[in-house]
């Protein structure tokens, strides 16, 4: 499995460059550093509604004998006040408000009374620190600081930093476009009615939803009939169309299963077909006319399975992410589980809000679509191995959309 795996990834290479708008980069991969524009905050400002103040002018204040300071008026959010603040005075300022001259501290709104009509004398009831409830210029991030590096999926957190010191555009690493074609001639189109033999194609959403959670964009194409003509067509067409291909059905050993001669037929390379592992042994991997195929079996469960292990991991490097690892959650077995066979068991499991894992359905079988649908993600047993029940384990959680 690891050795499939280094082989697939050392044939991945990131897609080039686009130039984006900061706001549009949610979820996209960066190809260089988001450098701040600017300081945040860009001044010292005001935390608190209060006053400006010099912090030695309210070194006795308490709520027996206040101190007294005259006001010079007013400085809103938005506004800057010229007033300057000079022993004995104080500046109305609220959250957000820059810091006038002179003034290094700010007493909350709370800690005052105002005498008079005009609000001009200002009673400070407590004393305050230099520099208390002041924001200053540049705590928060440094003009020219790297807010993100490049090969870094974004987050909707980092676009509001990176636009909150003034960026507007940004280099991102394009989609990868990745074709998704099932094929076998026993699949009907969900709607249609049911022909004899024939059950509803369902691996098309499936992948499009997997391949969505690893950032690339899916073309979706038609059912493919298992012939030799239909699979060559429907492949050299996606070749033409998209960054990497994923196929499902049709890689066994059995007469109507064609990708692996279609690879022939166009002039492709098979890199490797089988894998030690179960479910999902027959994955193929290879590249017709430098785009990367993934050929997986057709059940569902293998389907998932395998694009998980090896597909996801691919089209993220492709998409332009520098590290990554599946999000592993440790938790404790709930009931043992039992690997006799000479293959990597990959089970679907649950894992509840006390850490506790299980098989999500009895029916663990390649093809069973009901313990996928309710699985947190996937437990790997060894070959030859029990695990028994309240064994730590760690579960391979299925792929956010990110
Ligand atoms: P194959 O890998 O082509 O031998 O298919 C293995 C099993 O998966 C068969 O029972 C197929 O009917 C089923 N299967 C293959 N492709 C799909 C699909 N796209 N949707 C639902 N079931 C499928
Ligand atoms: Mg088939």
């Amino acid at each position: 499995m690891e050795e499939a795996l280094d082989r697939i990834l050392v044939k991945m290479n990131p897609l080039g460059s686009e130039l984006v708008h900061i706001s549009e980069t949610e979820g996209r991969v960066v190809s260089e550093s988001l450098i701040a524009g600017i300081s945040l905050p860009p001044w010292d400002n005001s935390a608190m509604d209060g006053y400006a103040v010099k912090a030695s002018d309210l070194t006795s204040a308490s709520a027996e004998a206040p101190a007294v300071l005259k006001c010079l008026g007013e400085s809103p959010a938005g506004s800057v006040s010229d007033s300057v603040i000079v022993p004995g005075t104080c500046l109305r300022v609220f959250t957000g408000s820059p810091m006038p001259q002179g003034a290094d501290a700010v007493v909350m709104q709370e800690d005052t009374r105002t005498l008079g009509e005009s609000d001009e004398q200002v009673l400070v009831l407590d004393s305050v620190r230099p520099f208390e409830s002041v924001r200053f210029k540049g705590e928060d991030v440094k003009e020219g600081d790297a807010l993100v590096s490049p090969g870094t999926r974004v987050s909707g957190f980092q676009v509001s930093l990176a636009m909150a010191t003034g960026l507007q555009r940004c280099s991102v690493h394009c989609r990868p476009r990745v074709g998704i074609l099932a094929t076998g001639s026993e699949l009907c189109e969900p709607g249609q009615p049911l022909t004899p033999g024939g059950i509803y194609e369902s691996n098309r959403i499936l992948l499009k939803s997997l391949v969505q959670r690893a950032g690339c964009e899916p073309v979706v194409y038609p059912i493919v009939e298992d012939s030799l003509e239909a699979t060559c067509q429907a492949l050299s067409k996606a070749v033409e169309e998209c960054d990497a291909i994923v196929t499902s059905g049709g890689v066994s050993v059995g007469d109507y299963d064609f990708i692996k001669p279609a690879f022939e037929s166009l002039g492709g390379e098979i890199d490797f077909w089988r894998i030690r592992i179960k479910p999902g042994k027959p994955l193929v991997f290879g590249e017709i006319k430098s785009v990367p195929v993934f050929g997986l079996p057709g059940n569902p469960g293998s389907a998932t399975v395998t694009f998980t292990l090896f597909v996801h991991p691919a089209l993220v490097k492709m998409g332009g992410v520098s590290k990554y690892q599946h999000s592993h959650i440790q938790g404790i077995l709930t009931e043992s589980m039992n690997n006799p066979g000479n293959r990597r068991l990959f089970l679907r499991v649950q894992l509840n809000a006390d850490r506790e894992v299980s098989m999500s359905g009895r029916n663990q079988a390649s093809h069973a679509l009901g313990s996928l649908a309710t699985s947190d993600g996937l437990l790997s047993v060894p070959e030859g191995t029990v695990l028994a029940q309240g064994a730590p384990v760690s579960v391979m959680m299925w792929p956010k959309l990110s």
